[in-house]
């Protein structure tokens, strides 16, 4: 589904991506990983065209996304949850998933069953939310687009224990469902028995790919640092 080939990507003149190598196929649930400052929010920002890559390739479903500008990236079929949780604050809950809405299996009934607290939320504004209600909303949010690969980028991050359990029993849901994503988020406990497969950054560059099953201490000590 999506292939990314040797992918550079800079902020001016500083390179911070040096040959990015991902691979997602349709189904798949596969975790970015690395510590800090490796490069995965340039990837994400890089696969989006946010912060277009310099060089490289990125496939999806067999087309260069590569010279493509954002909004049309977002049109092919991919949904970001970008960091931060992006919703519109003067809109109400379900203003805010409705605006983002495109055709498919996806709609306001089906983000509720998912997140009944957004149900339950409708029409508060998504200011009034608390930060985990509004990291569901910008999922909610990203699914309304209806995409193929979903991304999500530290979406778990700072939540209260309860949100953060609510959230990963979605993502678990929607990969029962057989929803593509790809997930950078640094809950490894509640990461690795989903992902189908891992992919570690370090210092802008793809250094392992493998299964959870084979992410063995020594990697995680390399690598992740814990
Ligand atoms: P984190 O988990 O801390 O978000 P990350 O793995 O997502 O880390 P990136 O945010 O992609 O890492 O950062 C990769 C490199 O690019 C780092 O060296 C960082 O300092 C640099 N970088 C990130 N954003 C910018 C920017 N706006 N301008 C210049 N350099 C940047």
């Amino acid at each position: 589904m999506l292939t990314i080939t040797d992918l550079e990507t800079f902020y001016g003149p500083s390179q911070a991506l040096f040959g990015v190598n991902l691979h997602v196929e349709t189904g798949e649930m596969v975790a970015l990983m690395g510590r800090n400052g490796m490069g995965k929010t340039t990837t994400i920002r890089s696969l989006f065209g946010l912060t277009p890559a310099r060089r490289g390739r990125i496939e999806f479903e067999g087309r260069d996304l590569r010279r493509l500008p954002a909004f049309r990236i977002a049109q092919r079929g991919l949904g970001l949850v970008p960091e931060g949780r992006r919703c519109f604050p003067n809109l109400s809950v379900r203003e805010n998933l409705v605006v983002t809405a495109r055709p498919g299996p996806w709609d306001q009934g089906r983000v509720e069953a998912l997140f009944p607290r957004l149900g339950q939320r409708r029409h508060q504004m998504a200011d009034t939310l608390s930060g985990g209600e509004q990291q569901m909303l910008a999922i909610g949010r990203a699914l309304m687009t209806n995409p193929r690969l979903l991304v999500l980028d530290e979406a778990t991050e700072g939540l209260a224990p309860v949100i953060r359990r609510e959230i990963w029993s979605a993502l678990r849901r929607l990969k029962a469902e057989g929803q593509s994503t790809l997930i950078v988020d640094k809950s490894l406990g509640e990461l690795l028995p989903v992902a189908d497969r891992c992919t570690i950054l370090e210092k802008g560059r793809t250094v392992w790919t493998g299964t959870p099953a084979a992410l063995d201490a020594h990697l995680r000590d390399r690598y992740l640092g814990v």
